[in-house]
């Protein structure tokens, strides 16, 4: 999509510290890190958020939740805990309108989230 961050970061046409990338997902760095790991996960096509996924898309979902879970055990951070976040929509503090979970971890987390 046009004039979309995420969707510019997908087609390189802005840089991004990249983690993982398949023919379905990208994965890379934040760059405004909450913690010592943060990592952006994003599928390739455009959904601008969880509201937007169609029931026949749903194993996208499947796919990011596992590439984070992954991504925190390469990252030494599974054992000791991590958070996943997907923000949505305006309440939730969601700015960039392209489907994204965070992978949080590295330092103790609190709870509840602000
Ligand atoms: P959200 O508030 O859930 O929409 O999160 C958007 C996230 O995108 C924030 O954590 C930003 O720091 C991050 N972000 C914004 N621009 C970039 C960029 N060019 N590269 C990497 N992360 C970005
Ligand atoms: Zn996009």
């Amino acid at each position: 999509m046009e004039d979309c961050l995420f969707c510019k970061i997908i087609k390189k046409e802005i840089p991004s510290s990249t983690v993982y990338e398949d023919e379905r997902i990208v994965a890379f760095n934040d760059i405004n890190p909450q913690a010592p790991v943060h990592v952006l996960l994003i599928p390739k096509e455009h959904y601008a958020s969880l509201n937007d996924i169609p029931e026949e898309k749903k194993d996208i979902l499947s796919h990011l939740l596992l590439k984070a879970r992954e991504i925190a055990r390469e990252k030494n951070i599974a054992e000791k805990g991590y958070r996943i976040v997907l923000n949505t929509a305006r309440e939730s503090g969601q700015e960039v309108f392209h489907i994204h979970f965070h992978l949080l971890g590295g330092r103790q987390m609190t709870w509840p989230p602000g």
